[in-house]
Formats: structure tokens, sequence, C-alpha cells
């Protein structure tokens, strides 16, 4: 069983070194098997697919106080994923199942939590598409969009990472809602996928900018009214002195910060008074309720072309790290997804 393993802890932006590949002997039964089968024993999954997501940066470092606890160094790493239940002592999973949910960085995993799994249902939608628009990127893009940013039809609605997992879907669901949207990448590859496959209304390449402030003041002359923050940091700042009067700042994630021991501080915050902005972090994981009706409203939008969708799939389980590592400087064009087995 080929996995991944976390070296130690780390500090800066994950390296390739930081994780090893180690193969470990697995036996494919599970045994000692629970007795009678119960709704509360383990499976066993072959990994199909599996997601590099920037929150993992955060579980490298030895630090507890957040939402989610730090990964262990020396074992494997974890992560969301696709997979086929090879062996089961669970009696809401059979054999030949494909589940999505919390799984390890290797090729098969025993899983006892098995809370987290949902069972995905065949259609002819791909399969690792349950790891972005149909996962929790997806779903925080949902949430983070109707239940956060209060949007109206009409507003003028700024994302940043906005051709990565979460903003594409943001800023298609914004364009859905009659928003005007303008989204910032890092390569001219990125913004003119925003501007000619998502449908965004302009885009720009905050890296050949060399001012952020005129950057914005020239996409919206009229100002921000709900800015929809995967990054934090300089933009951030740029984007507190262009908000309209009872704007809303969605904090979704601030990537451009997770690499750091502190973070950047901020010169524009006093503009949230004069404005009346309201800001606001969220973590999907708190609207897990609404998961049924997102994936409804996805699924349909998806289907009938007016969601397009975009994913990075490199293939094979060895080349996981530097695919995580990439997210970094921004290297995934889409939804960062590993391949491990074709079934
Ligand atoms: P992406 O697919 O967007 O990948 C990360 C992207 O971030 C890169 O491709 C790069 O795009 C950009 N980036 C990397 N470093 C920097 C930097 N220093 N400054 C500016 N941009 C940078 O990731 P996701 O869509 O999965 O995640 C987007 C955000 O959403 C993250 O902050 C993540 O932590 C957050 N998140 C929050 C959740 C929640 O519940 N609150 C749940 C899921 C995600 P580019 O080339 O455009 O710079």
């Amino acid at each position: 069983n080929k996995q991944i393993i976390l070296r130690d802890y780390i500090e800066g932006s994950p390296k390739e070194t930081d994780m090893t590949l180690e193969v470990a002997k697995i036996n494919l039964n599970i045994q000692p098997r629970s007795s009678p089968s119960s709704s509360g024993g383990a499976v066993l999954v072959k990994n199909l697919y599996l997601s590099c997501d920037p929150y993992m940066r955060g579980r490298m470092r030895n630090f507890h106080g957040s939402y989610i606890p730090p990964f262990s160094p020396g074992s494997v790493i974890e992560g969301f994923g696709v997979s086929k239940v090879v062996d089961s002592d669970n009696e809401n999973f059979k054999i030949g199942d494909i589940v999505t949910g919390m799984t390890g960085w290797e090729e098969y995993s025993l899983i006892h939590k098995t809370e987290s799994l949902r069972k995905i249902q065949s259609d002819d939608i791909p399969l690792s598409y349950h790891l972005g628009l149909l996962g929790m990127p997806g779903f925080t893009a949902y949430t983070g969009f109707y239940e956060v940013c209060c949007p109206k039809k009409g507003e003028y609605v700024f994302v940043s990472a906005a051709s990565g997992a979460v903003g594409q879907i943001v800023g298609q669901l914004a364009k859905l809602h009659g928003c005007y949207v303008v989204g910032s990448a890092g390569t001219s590859q990125k913004v003119d996928l925003l501007k000619n496959k998502f449908g965004f209304d302009d885009a720009f390449n905050y890296k050949e900018e060399s001012n952020i402030d005129a950057a914005l003041k020239r996409c919206f002359p009229q100002g921000i009214d709900i800015y929809f923050d995967n990054v934090g940091g300089e933009m951030l700042d740029a984007v507190l002195l262009n908000m309209r009067t009872h704007g809303r700042i969605t904090v979704c994630g601030m990537v451009s910060q997770l690499t750091l021991s502190y973070s950047e501080g901020l010169k524009n915050v006093y503009m949230l008074i004069p404005k009346r902005i309201k800001m606001q972090g969220f973590i999907q994981s708190d609207y897990l309720h609404l998961f049924p009706q997102f994936l409804k409203h996805i699924i349909d939008n998806y289907k009938q072309g007016k969601i397009i969708y975009i994913e990075d799939m490199n293939e094979g389980l060895e080349n996981a790290p530097s695919a995580l590592v990439g997210l970094f400087s921004g290297k995934n064009v889409g939804k960062q997804v590993i391949r491990v087995a074709h079934s």
C-alpha cells in the first residue's frame, strides 16, 4: 500500500520534501470483524481520486486552535477522496459502493469514521467532480455566496483566486443571480478562462498590476457591493478602499496568509465604519443541513449547461505532494485533484 507521509510539522510554504512516499503492507480483508456486522463497523476502500485543498497546509503546523486538528507527523496525510469499497464491516456500505469523504493519501484506506462517508449514486457526472463542483469546494461557494454574501440582483461582485475550485463556482453563481462579476487570478491563461469560459464580466491578472487599488477602480468605477475573499493580504486591503456603502466582505480563505507565521496587518480596516461594511468569515461545514439543496441546485444548473467546471487532474499518488505544493504558487488551473486509480 503506497502512502504519502507528512515528515514533520512545517513553517512557510510547503515543499515536496515535507512529504515522503512509503510502502506499507495491507490486508485486503477487514480483520478482526465486529460481530454481528453493525452500522459502526469499518470499511476498507480503494482510493480513486484525492483532493488537494489549501486548508491542508493549515494542518501541517502544530496548532490546535483551529476548526480542524493538525496532521500527525509520521502518519498518512488525510484529505477528501472518492473511493471504492473493497471490504465492509458496516451494514450501510457494501463492496463495490463508491463513496466520498475523508480518506488517506494512500492506495487503500481502512476507514473507521464512516460518518463522514457519503455514497455516490452513479450518473453521468465524472466521479472526481465530487471533490470539487459537487464536493466541499462547491459547497463552500454555495453557502458562502447565498448564506453569507446575501446577494441581490444587480450588485457588483468581486472574487479573488477566481479560477480556482471555489472561485470559479462563486463567480458563476453570482452571474446566475444577476450580478456584475469581476475576478482576479495570477496568470493570463486564468484571466482568459474567467472571461471566456466562466462568463465573468471582467477579470485581471493581479500579478501584472502595479497598483491593485487602481485595477479595482478601473473594473469597479462605481465600487464593490460584495467581495468574496479567497486570498486576504494586499488584495483585501485594496478592496477595503473600493467597497460601496453597506457592502459585504465574505472571508472564505486567506491563501496568501496560510504560509506566513503572522497575518499581514491591514491598513484600511477603518473603512468598515464610514462604509458600514459587514465583514464575515465562515466555515462551510456549519451549513451541512443545506447539502441536499446545494447538490440539486448545482447538478440542475450543470446539466443545463449553465455552470461550467474545470479541474486540474494530476496522475498518480506519487505526484500528490507536488500538486499540493503547487496550490501556493498558483500552478493549478481549476480544481486540483489526483487520480490514484481508474477503478
Ligand atoms: P484554489 O483552487 O483557488 O487554489 C489556490 C489558488 O490560490 C492558487 O491557484 C492561486 O491562484 C491562489 N494563490 C496562491 N497563493 C496566493 C497568494 N499568495 N496570493 C494570492 N493568491 C494566491 O483553492 P480553493 O478554491 O480550494 O480555495 C480557495 C480559498 O477558499 C482558500 O483560501 C481556501 O482556504 C478557502 N476555503 C475556505 C473554506 C471555508 O469553509 N471557509 C472551504 C474551502 C476553501 P492564482 O494563480 O489566481 O494566484
